[in-house]
């Protein structure tokens, strides 16, 4: 043994070697503060500014556009803190759906203490809004409509072109937390009239702790954290200099090969898929069939608890999640897989295997033989589904 089979790529990636030797001189060599006038603080300015611009490039966006953040969540609660105290005096209602991840289910809590309403769309059972009921939700009180891109634990890829242009239709603004999309997915802000997007570097093999939000020229949001005069002075803090610069190389990274990683990541979660399906029974998949990331694979086994699943897998030395990794560890089954209408005692069985760049064919096989054994095992033990097997 003695090898490690990474399949928890939705919850974090490593960073590339490319991307670390691009960063490592900006931690001790080229140190200086961007704000700083002299030559070593101005060579800090250029490079963050390169960044910026490759990051823009790739999203099709104007560079002062790209705003850098600590991450996704930070991007999230700016997006929606920023935009709802900004534009409260034209309405104070935002619309959201109940696959978000908390990043924006939170806000949304903190915003509705706030004097913020907020409308949850229901998802299908494939974890798609209705986009009629996104039509009938919108008020003369509404500000923004937040949406995903891709779904975290499902994979499911929301119809973001139709949602964009009935916000537009409607004058509200649109928001998308795109943190499983960007990376792994093509994405043109204008051509899907987005307003504001979140994205996380440690997504598609950067750095943990920064990200970047777009924000559309002219889009009317406050700063969520103040103080000097950084980003345009819309966000505070001596840059994340040596991330940015790895952010930036990473998603450079990310879409020079994009077509081909994808054909292939799409082919091994396929074959991950049909293999645990032909072999393994009482289970389900979760999430679309075809409209999902190319690396994501939900599935549930019925009489089978997550935990146990991953603790197994984890002998085997096999990283995977059940749920998401913020919800793993309370009791509670995945907010997502009870919205697309699973009911608690299925949705307690899911595991989550997310692959990326460094995932094999051979470890598809391995981890289905290992999934195999683990399951019949674990059922053994199942008094339900001893009794269910004697009936057949
Ligand atoms: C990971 C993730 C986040 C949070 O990003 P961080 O950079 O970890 O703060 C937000 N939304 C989605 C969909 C994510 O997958």
């Amino acid at each position: 043994m003695g090898k490690y089979i990474y399949m928890d790529n939705s919850a974090t990636t490593p960073v590339k070697q490319e991307v670390l030797d691009e960063m490592l001189p900006y931690f001790n060599i080229k140190y200086g503060n961007p704000s700083s006038i002299y030559s070593l603080g101005s060579q800090s300015k250029n490079a963050v500014e390169i960044s910026r611009e490759k990051i823009a490039k790739v999203l099709n966006a104007k560079t002062k556009e790209i705003f850098f953040t600590a991450g996704g969540s930070e991007s999230d609660n700016w997006a929606l803190k920023g935009v709802a105290f900004a534009n409260k005096d034209k309405g104070n209602h935002i619309i959201t759906s109940k696959i978000e991840h908390h990043g924006i289910l939170h806000t949304c809590e903190y915003l509705k203490k706030q004097g913020f309403d907020i409308t949850y769309l229901d998802v299908d059972e494939y974890g798609l809004i209705d986009l009629d009921q996104l039509k009938e939700a919108i008020t003369d009180k509404t500000i923004l409509i937040s949406i995903m891109f891709a779904n975290n634990e499902i994979g499911t890829i929301q119809p973001i072109e139709e949602v964009s242009r009935i916000a537009k239709e409607k004058g509200v603004y649109f928001h998308t937390d795109a943190v499983q999309a960007v990376g792994h997915i093509e994405i043109d802000v204008n051509e899907l009239n987005i307003d504001l997007l979140s994205m996380s570097a440690h997504k598609f093999y950067g750095p943990k702790g920064i990200g970047a939000l777009y924000i559309r020229q002219g889009v009317k949001i406050d700063p969520l954290i103040s103080g000097g005069a950084q980003e345009g002075n819309r966000r505070a803090g001596t840059e994340n200099l040596p991330s940015i610069v790895g952010m930036a190389k990473a998603i450079e990274l990310a879409y020079e090969n994009l077509n081909e990683n994808n054909a292939r990541l799409i082919k091994l979660r396929d074959k991950l898929i049909d293999k645990i399906l032909k072999n393994i029974d009482y289970v389900r998949l979760n999430g679309h069939p075809i409209n999902r990331l190319p690396g994501n694979v939900n599935v549930c086994f019925e009489f089978i608890e997550g935990e146990s699943l991953l603790l197994s897998l984890d002998m085997e030395g096999i990283a995977a999640s059940s749920g998401s990794a913020c919800t793993s560890g309370s009791l509670e089954p995945s907010h997502v897989l009870l919205a697309i209408g699973l009911p608690h005692e299925i949705a307690h069985g899911s595991l989550r295997l997310s692959l990326g760049d460094f995932n094999t064919e051979e470890e598809v096989d391995f981890v289905v033989e290992k999934l195999i054994e683990i399951v019949a095992r674990l059922r053994a033990m199942s008094p339900l589904y001893e009794k269910i097997k004697e009936g057949k």
